[in-house]
């Protein structure tokens, strides 16, 4: 089945096919590092590790680019507020994305690239000269300088709007005074002394850059003129990556990107979780709350990412279920597979993927699958090379998923108390049977007999 994807740009579902044969590269809108990223931000970015990690399972060699936003108005206040230099406060979180993506078994991208980086700054100021040159820019008497949204036709195409008709509603804020259009964006934001020393020379006079120049200027240093696919959330489309369009290919004339592909917000309570709103959770918070990484990977996961997403702690409890489900069902298998493996199972799981990331069909798959070799279990009927086939199956499917691991992380001792319990069930000595399960449990561990013998669990908090 050949690969489709919603493209933003299109608004239509679209065969995929790279520009060079075997080869993807993504450019993933990253953090902005003034606070903790919230569990909204991680929806976005584990959708980009689901798209990469599909896309390497297909057989592409896929090359991600995410940058880190480390200067803007935000990072600026805060360093200000906490009286400690920029880069300074930047580091801790930038430090905490690094910890937080980890827990959530992100994989790393292949480049973080990030704004303040002199290299960068000297890619964003020639860019906005060789926009200049076009026409495409001014500076203003303000000194900052502009993109001239009306010289470039394309303006709008991505967000499906026509911008160039906004009228100025005479409400434009004091900074923004000098700008020949209201839709104009800033490229390079003259010094003003709220700066403080954050600061860089330019042909233009001191200052800093635009938050959407640093993307195009990122993304096309490390992956050329030309992106494959280019990811956000949403709310990225207008007006940051509507300007990086215009920026990139005012620059270059060659069409930026191929694919745009945009995730659907993580709400809470109906609202859209952000730092602004007050309504998020961090990957710590959702920790503390005593559930798991790779339980709350599940549940940012398991819902189409063009479908908005409703956090709830039920959602984190039936994540926690399912997971136990097919830790329940690998643990089976394993106790029934031989060396050798049977007919390979098919291709159903990635089949679905290839659609637009159809997750909701892949898990339908997976767990219609357990089900069926549980059934087959249970009545005895369950071969050990066609158990061996469906572990391997598992492999791969979680070569995308990211989601196994835990069952094998019961600790020796546990897994010892819990023979023991079984003997002691065995023997019919259920007093004994009854002060070894409260062992587990003192340890964190549950045990729940079922007709397949004992399953062990880690007790909810522990
Ligand atoms: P920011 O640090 O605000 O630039 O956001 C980083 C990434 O998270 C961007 O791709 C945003 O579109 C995305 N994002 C922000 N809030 C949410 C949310 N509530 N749900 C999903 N993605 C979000
Ligand atoms: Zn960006």
């Amino acid at each position: 089945m050949a690969l489709r994807f919603f493209n933003t740009y299109s608004r239509e579902l679209e065969e995929f096919a790279p520009r060079e044969a075997g080869k993807i590269d993504i450019y993933t809108c990253g953090p902005t590092v003034y606070s903790r990223a919230h569990i909204g931000n991680f929806r976005a970015y584990i959708f980009e590790d689901l798209l990469q990690r599909h896309l390497e399972a297909r057989g592409f060699k896929v090359h991600r680019v995410m940058n880190i936003t480390d200067v803007d108005d935000k990072t600026i206040r805060g360093s200000r507020e906490a009286g400690i230099p920029l880069t300074k406060f930047t580091e801790q979180f930038k430090e905490a994305f690094f910890d937080d993506a980890e827990t959530l078994r992100i994989k790393r991208a292949d480049e973080y690239p990030s704004a303040t980086d002199q290299h960068y700054i000297d890619k964003m100021i020639s860019m906005i000269g060789a926009l200049i040159a076009k026409g495409l820019a001014y500076q203003a008497d303000d000194k900052s300088v502009y993109f001239r949204i009306h010289n470039f036709p394309n303006y709008g195409k991505l967000a499906h709007f026509d911008l160039t008709q906004l009228q100025s509603t005479g409400r434009v804020k004091h900074d923004e005074y000098d700008k020949e259009h209201i839709g104009d964006f800033a490229l390079w934001k003259a010094w003003d002394e709220k700066d403080g020393d954050v600061k860089w020379a330019s042909p233009w006079g001191p200052g800093r850059p635009g938050w959407h120049i640093e993307c195009s200027a990122m993304a096309t240093a490390l992956l050329g003129d030309q992106i494959d696919i280019h990811c956000g959330g949403v709310d990225n489309i207008f007006p940051h990556h509507e300007a990086e369009i215009a920026q990139s290919e005012g620059v270059t004339g060659k069409k930026f990107v191929r694919m745009w592909m945009h995730c659907a917000h993580l709400l809470v309570d109906g609202q859209k979780m952000a730092k602004s709103l007050g309504n998020f959770y961090t990957v710590p918070d959702v920790l503390a709350k005593g559930y798991t990484g790779r339980e709350l990977r599940y549940a940012l996961i398991r819902v189409h990412y063009r479908t908005q997403l409703n956090f709830t702690w039920e959602g984190m409890n039936e994540a926690r279920e399912s997971l136990g489900r097919i830790d329940d069902w690998l643990r089976r298998l394993r106790e029934i597979a031989g060396d050798e493996s049977g007919i390979a199972p098919g291709h159903e799981f990635e089949d679905a993927l290839d659609d637009d990331l159809n997750i909701s069909a892949a898990l339908g798959f997976l767990f219609e699958t357990i089900r069926e070799t549980n059934r087959a279990m249970d009545r005895g009927e369950l071969d050990p090379a066609t158990a061996g086939s469906w572990l391997q199956w598992w492999n791969r499917v979680d070569a995308v998923l990211a989601l196994g691991g835990q069952e094998i992380e019961i600790p020796p001792a546990v897994l010892a108390l819990a023979k023991e319990r079984e003997q002691a069930r065995l023997a019919k000595d259920w007093k004994k049977s009854d002060e070894l399960r409260d062992q587990l449990s003192a340890l964190g561990w549950e045990v729940r007999d079922s007709k397949d013998g004992q399953k062990i669990t880690k007790r909810a908090g522990a």
